[in-house]
């Protein structure tokens, strides 16, 4: 007997909504359903495409209630059984609406509505068998045009692809032929699995023998394990991740390589192509939609081996994945700021272990919590300590500015340094953390700081533009230092002077210093665009600017060879912040931007100006390294109980009166406090405490274990639900919070 047909579906809808609703299947569409597939639905007035993620035979709804599925969209699922439990896991792990989530690990266009099936491709065929004769036939047809008769001599041999042949042949040529009756065009689909045939192997090098230990550690877990590598920067991380991939790849297996969003270079693709051919796929935000569908389509069946990509990427469906890697593991861009606020690096883990397969996390700078993991043996800890390729290691050291005149906020003596650095032909490289001229206008009259009412906070001069824009919500005014004198809004005094300094000030004091050099900015105001970015990544490497300023932007991912000389401007607002974060984030970035500089054969100097010299912290992270410093500050966190030995999670709230703000968290800190083992902090600002009109508060919770945490919060969240400002103010709960 063939089994019952299921006549009502369970269906996620992508919408902000906790529970799954009950749909009514007609004969047809019973036998067309598939769980994990895409059905349009009618919700209130609108059709909507959910996800089912269940059939069955009844429903608890009367069945009068109950409204018919409108259409079946997929003959295959879009999520297979691993995928929807994956789903199911993120919305209870971070506390989310599962609607949300299966909507977050779709791409857009499957959202939308597209056909998930890979397209087919399209081939150019000979009409008939290929004999002498014919050739002697066709060669008298197309005696007149070559072009013809080469592209029929091609396509008798075997079938074309229609895209391969567009680059060589006019579209004119064949149609042409086409018309002649001698080739015409078909549609096949793209086999599966034979991009393991295409596989390309690049020569590779020949590992030292930390990175032999690490390959071979890596290669021969055959269950799931996570590995740690900690390997200070250029100490051929990538060359291991090469290698190990490698091993997979030629087992028929596909990886997927997460990169932070600014480490998806072209310089890294390639690095990639040239080892493994063209089996390679790249997947970031600079993509359209139908691209990114491509790519997920070709992930799905079979049709790619490597997918490098970011953030989102860790939802990507494999159809036989044998690995994954984390490079830059300690990157906050791995982790969504809003909507479903997963962390790519703990959804990597959970997919991991679904798969029975390894993660490799790898990192010059790990996140304590991390590091915290592989200390413990949680994790598999792999150290590489040398430069690979003999370059040496940059030394840190720590510039005092108490009592000195700065320029630009630059010491006398890194002047001097600078000059020096530029006289031997070798290049300069100066982090400032702020992009613009000046990060304020200030009136030395009365005091008065230009601000944008929306955001309360300081606008930032900016000379390149003429105007002061406020970085919390791009507002923006008029602002002209060299065709009319500004005038404070307040007191209308001519006496406005800027305050601190923002790369363009840089720029522009380099420029009139060093007069026979170039001086570039690498920020956010002057790379906009992902190709500009690398235009300028090679210009630099062409030695075409000598000194090279930026912001974060620089600290990552792209080694500059004949940087010899790295300067921090101003190390000490990281040491003050309420963040409890801030030094391991000061540490990372610290790190991270010392490995952009030095070469084989001259080690590169990096400076650290500060207020604050003796700092242990600072004078730790100097004196004995990102290693060192970040056991230490572990020390402190297991002492002061703090993540990664406890979890936290914080509620945060948006609206434009502040005090409904704080209603809402004190009222959520009531409910916070009917729980025994939770403690819980707040509320305070957010570290943007007004954005847009709207200000910005939050309280955070912690517990011990992740699982008392996650059933406090669901609890929180519900009662929450009910309360009358629910509805009013914005609010979302984050799990272990990159910020604050
Ligand atoms: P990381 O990813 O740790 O920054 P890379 O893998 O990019 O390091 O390696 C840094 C540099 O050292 C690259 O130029 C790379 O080609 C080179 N390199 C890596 N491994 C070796 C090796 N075993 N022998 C020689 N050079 C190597
Ligand atoms: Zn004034
Ligand atoms: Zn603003």
């Amino acid at each position: 007997m063939s089994e019952p047909l299921q006549h009502y579906a369970k269906v996620a809808m992508p919408l902000p909504l906790y529970t799954y609703f009950d749909y009514a299947l007609n004969a047809e569409q019973s036998q067309q359903v598939v769980i994990g597939g895409r059905v349009l639905v009618p919700f209130g007035k609108r059709k909507v495409l959910g996800i089912v993620v269940e059939l069955s035979n009844d429903s608890t709804l009367e069945s009068t209630k109950i409204k018919n599925v409108l259409e079946c969209l997929d003959q295959v699922a879009l999520f297979d059984a691993t995928l929807l439990k994956l789903a199911q896991w993120l919305a209870q792990f971070y506390i989310a609406p599962v609607g949300e989530v299966f909507a977050t690990m779709l791409p857009s266009a499957l959202n939308k509505g597209a056909s998930a099936t890979p397209a087919a491709i399209y081939y150019l065929t000979s009409k008939q068998a290929f004999s002498s004769e014919d050739k002697q036939r066709a060669a008298q047809l197309l005696a007149r045009s070559k072009q013809q008769l080469n592209l029929y001599e091609r396509v008798s041999e075997h079938d074309l692809r229609l895209s391969q042949l567009k680059s060589e042949f006019s579209n004119t040529v064949i149609k042409g032929l086409q018309e002649k009756n001698l080739i015409e065009l078909v549609e096949k689909p793209e086999p599966t699995g034979q991009w393991q045939q295409q596989i390309v192997l690049g020569s590779k090098q020949r590992p030292n023998p930390e990175q032999s230990i690490a390959i071979a550690s890596i290669n021969q877990a055959s269950q799931f394990t996570v590995f740690l590598i900690e390997g200070v920067t250029g100490s051929g991380k990538t060359e291991v991740y090469l290698q190990v991939i490698e091993e997979k790849l030629l087992l028929g297996k596909q990886v997927l390589l997460l990169v932070p969003e600014i480490g998806l270079t072209p310089q890294t693709v390639k690095r990639f192509q040239r080892r493994f051919g063209d089996v390679v796929a790249v997947w970031h935000s600079g993509l359209t939609d139908a691209e990114r569908l491509k790519v997920w389509q070709k992930a799905k069946h079979n049709q790619l081996g490597i997918v490098i990509g970011t953030r989102s990427a860790v939802f990507m469906p494999f159809a036989d994945l044998g690995m994954i890697i984390v490079d830059e593991e300690h990157d906050e861009s791995f982790k969504q700021q809003d909507g479903l606020r997963y962390h790519a690096r703990d959804v990597a883990a959970y997919r991991a272990k679904q798969y029975d397969i390894s993660l490799v996390l790898g990192s010059a700078s790990p996140a304590l919590e991390t590091l915290h993991n592989a200390l413990n043996k949680k994790y598999r800890h792999l150290q590489l300590l040398q430069r690979a390729g003999g370059a040496a290691m940059p030394v840190m050291k720590l510039m005092d500015l108490t009592g000195l005149p700065l320029q630009s906020g630059i010491a006398p003596a890194m002047l001097v340094r600078i000059e020096q650095t530029l006289k031997k032909g070798e290049q300069v490289l100066i982090f400032v953390n702020r992009r613009g001229y000046a990060p304020a206008l200030i009136c030395t009259e009365c005091g008065h700081v230009e601000t944008c009412n929306d955001c309360d906070t300081p606008f930032t001069v900016h000379v390149t533009t003429n105007n002061l824009q406020c970085h919390r919500c791009g507002q923006n005014k008029a602002y002209n230092a060299h065709s009319f004198k500004p005038k404070c809004s307040v007191c209308s005094s001519q006496s406005v002077t800027t305050q601190g300094v923002g790369t363009e000030q840089i720029q522009t004091f380099l420029t009139e210093q060093f007069p026979s050099y170039s001086c570039v900015r690498i920020d956010s105001d002057s790379t906009r665009g992902k190709r500009k970015l690398n235009t300028l990544f090679d210009e630099i490497n062409q030695q075409k600017h000598q000194l090279l300023v930026g912001t974060q932007i620089v600290a990552k991912g792209h080694h500059f060879e004949n940087v010899t000389l790295a300067l921090i401007l101003n190390v000490d607002s990281y040491l003050f912040s309420s963040d409890f974060k801030a030094p391991e984030k000061l540490a990372q970035l610290v790190t991270q931007f010392s490995g952009r500089a030095g070469r084989a054969n001259k080690p590169g100097e990096v400076w650290l100006q500060s207020y604050q010299v003796s700092n242990p912290l600072l004078q730790d992270l100097v004196n004995n390294g990102y290693s060192h410093f970040a056991r230490t500050l572990l020390q402190e966190r297991i002492a002061a109980h703090l993540p990664p030995v406890s979890w936290q999670a914080c509620l945060r709230v948006e609206h434009i009166d502040q005090k409904t703000a704080l209603a809402f968290l004190v009222f959520a800190n009531s409910l916070f406090s009917q729980f025994k083992h939770l403690r819980y902090f707040g509320p305070f600002p957010a570290g943007v405490e007004k954005k847009q009109t709207r200000y910005r508060y939050l309280s955070v919770a912690q517990a011990d274990t992740n699982q008392y945490l996650n059933k406090a919060l669901e609890q929180v969240r519900n009662s929450l639900h009910k309360h009358s400002l629910s509805a009013k103010v914005r609010w979302a709960i984050d799990i272990m919070p990159a910020d604050f």
